[in-house]
């Protein structure tokens, strides 16, 4: 199918971008790496009268190190966050993550503040911010606002961002030291969508579980370090919460069957990088 007829605007900056957005409303989308959004467009689930590509915006497209967070600009790639020297140092949880999402051609157009943006409960990306209790940060012409991931993402699709405002920049939190980070997923095919993902952050003290691709949104867990039956039995209680549902792809049963099997793996697996880490 195609899309109906838009009109399309190159951003040069994010003020250009707050501007835009505010004259344009609703009638307006953000364009950037496309990789959801061309679907959209094509199977007509969404007629937007202007795309405003944020792709080749060259002042958002940067990865940096700000303070105790790594801060992903609009216009930057996956691929330019993975293939970061310093990543696994940095925030090893992604570096855990990226090989799960698609295929590297999909990471090479794909942006991070897309996926964000986007809020699929099967998105890896917005899993990890979650888990690891990261930021968006939303700019509109009535000044910039940041939100704790765990209030940005509302449900399937759907996010606190009002429609005038663009997602600047989101910022994951570096590794903290003594904490072991792991990703676990399941999906039919490499590179599918998960069926169910799990992400986990040990600390000496605590354990955060994220789940993906079960709840309509990420959904995160914290208890403290218990002994192997206690947390057999608190992620079980966990996996029942998430309201998982049959579908096409998995029965509800199997989903927190999955849950129960890849969130012990992945805290017993994110345990075990605490060891011998005493920076
Ligand atoms: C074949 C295929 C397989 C895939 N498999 C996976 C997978 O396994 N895991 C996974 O996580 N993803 C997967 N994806 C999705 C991929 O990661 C997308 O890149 C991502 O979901 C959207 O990023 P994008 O930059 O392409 O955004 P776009 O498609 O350009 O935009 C997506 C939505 O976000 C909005 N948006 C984008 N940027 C902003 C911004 N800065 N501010 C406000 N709104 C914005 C757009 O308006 C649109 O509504 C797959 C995609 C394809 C085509």
């Amino acid at each position: 199918m195609k899309p109906a007829a838009f009109d399309y605007v190159r951003l040069e900056d994010e003020a250009q971008a707050c501007d835009l957005l505010a004259r344009h409303g609703d009638e307006a989308r953000i364009l950037a790496g496309g990789q959801s959004l061309i679907t959209v467009l094509n199977m007509r689930l969404a007629q937007p009268s202007v795309l405003l590509d944020v792709s080749r915006c060259e002042a958002l497209d940067y990865v940096k190190v700000a303070g105790r967070m790594l801060e992903v600009g609009a216009a930057a790639t996956q691929a330019s966050v993975e293939w970061r020297p310093d990543l696994a140092a940095e925030v090893p949880l992604l570096a855990c993550a990226f090989p799960y999402i698609s295929h590297f051609q999909v990471r090479n157009r794909g942006t991070v503040c897309g996926s964000v943006a986007h809020a699929d409960p099967s998105a890896e990306l917005p899993l990890c911010l979650a888990l690891l209790g990261g930021e968006v940060v939303l700019s509109s012409r009535r000044g910039r606002r940041t939100l704790a991931a765990r209030d940005f993402f509302q449900g399937m699709l759907t996010t606190a961002r009002a429609g005038d405002e663009l997602i600047a920049c989101v910022r994951y939190p570096l590794r903290v030291a003594g904490t072991g980070y792991a990703f676990e997923e399941f999906s039919l095919r490499h590179g599918d969508f998960a069926i169910a993902a799990c992400a986990a952050a040990v600390s000496r003290d605590v354990i955060r579980l994220g789940v993906g691709g079960v709840a309509d949104r990420p959904t995160v867990v914290q208890w403290p370090r218990l002994p192997k039956p206690e947390l057999e039995t608190a992620i079980n209680d966990f996996a029942w919460t998430l309201g998982a549902q049959d579908d096409a792809h998995a029965s509800a049963a199997y989903r927190r069957r999955l849950v129960r099997q890849l969130a012990a793996r992945a805290i017993a697996t994110a345990a075990s990088r605490t060891q011998g880490d005493t920076q």
